[in-house]
């Protein structure tokens, strides 16, 4: 017999959240707790995205029909018919999806007594460093965050981009920190031509990649890009499901999956693999989600490129602790403890 319940919590964030389309100052997160008879308890959360069609309110209204499933399959080491069945139920809704799998796969490493990335074989000491965003604002306030960033010991920034000053904002960041690995993202916001011009003028600032340059119902674009660019792409918005693989494959170099885009863990492994078989790279991102997703994000470090799990970096208190990331560093092969490293503080 397993129970379930789940909370909608509103988040603040340390600092307003700009990217080109909009900027956000608090979160939404709904998480999840699925009790077995034992009494342990996994954790999980959604951090939905109007973006992506989804809202703290439509989590809410979905979310007891996910875990009537749960409930009803019974155990949850039958994972992968519990994501199977969550897919059938409610289609799209992927981050109330993601919020069960969370939950599910913290049970059921718990049940094991295992870290989650042992239930997968992986090496936690095969780990990397999760990028810290910068997001969009004036030149002053994201030169105080990148100085802040710096002091807390980061060494790999990704900066939000997709305005008239661009370049400017890259200059500056590159004179505050001459020595961090840099990514940019364009959150969709330029023409392709646009794209491929800016991006001849970003590459003096050695940057790593650039992601998302084109809008993700362009894919002529995209490729158009792709074809001209300088520097390697990455997608992000033109890439949520496994199927969008093959046909982002030829026009980019890394897929940025999220969990709340794709809707579960299986899923997110199943991309992982997909994404290697089209020679590509793999990077692991996040919404402004709380350590209650994020610990679980944490433990596919191991087969990730590029991490960037920076969101309870970005809130002012998360309720949840996780998996430590010391300068960024994410930090899997200290966790002592069994799950996810989920737990509510
Ligand atoms: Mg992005």
């Amino acid at each position: 017999m397993l129970s379930t319940e789940f909370q909608r919590r509103t988040i603040p964030l340390e600092y307003a959240f700009g990217i080109a389309r909009e900027t956000q100052t608090e979160t939404e997160v709904v998480t999840v707790h699925i009790e077995d008879e034992d009494g342990r308890v996994g954790i999980g959360a959604a951090t939905p995205s109007a973006h992506y069609g989804e809202t703290a309110a439509t989590v809410e209204a979905v979310l007891p029909d996910l875990l009537a499933v749960v409930e009803d399959v019974g155990d949850p080491l039958h994972l992968e018919r519990i994501e199977r069945r969550m897919r059938e139920t409610v289609r799209r809704n992927p981050a109330a999806r993601a919020a069960v799998s969370i939950a599910c796969h913290d049970l059921v490493a718990k049940q094991l007594d295992i870290p989650l990335y042992r239930y997968w074989g992986l090496d936690p000491t095969n780990t990397l460093e999760t990028s810290y965003t910068i997001g969009l604002d004036d030149l002053e306030t994201m030169r105080e965050k990148t100085t802040a960033a710096l002091e807390r010991g980061h060494e790999t920034l990704k900066i939000k981009l997709g305005t008239d000053r661009d370049l400017e904002i890259i200059e500056m960041i590159r004179d505050v920190a001459p020595d961090v690995r840099l990514y940019a993202d364009a959150n969709e916001a330029w023409t392709p031509r646009e794209a491929v011009s800016r991006i001849d003028r970003l590459a003096a600032y050695d940057l790593e990649f650039i992601e998302q340059p084109v809008p993700a119902d362009d894919p002529a674009g995209l490729q158009f890009v792709y074809e001209r660019s300088v520097l390697p792409i990455a997608v992000d918005e033109s890439c949520s499901t496994l199927p969008d693989i093959p046909r982002v494959a030829d026009r980019c170099d890394i897929v940025n999956l999220k969990l709340m885009k794709c809707g579960g863990l299986r899923e997110a492994v199943r991309m992982i693999h997909t994404a290697r078989a089209h020679g590509l790279e793999v990077m692991c991102g996040c919404m402004t989600e709380s350590h209650a997703s994020i610990a679980a994000a944490c433990h596919l470090a191991p087969m990730l490129d590029y991490a960037d799990l920076d969101g309870p970096l970005l809130l002012a208190d998360d309720p949840y602790a996780g998996v430590a990331m010391p300068s960024g560093r994410i930090d899997l092969a200290s966790l002592e403890r069994a799950g996810t490293g989920a737990r509510l503080e």
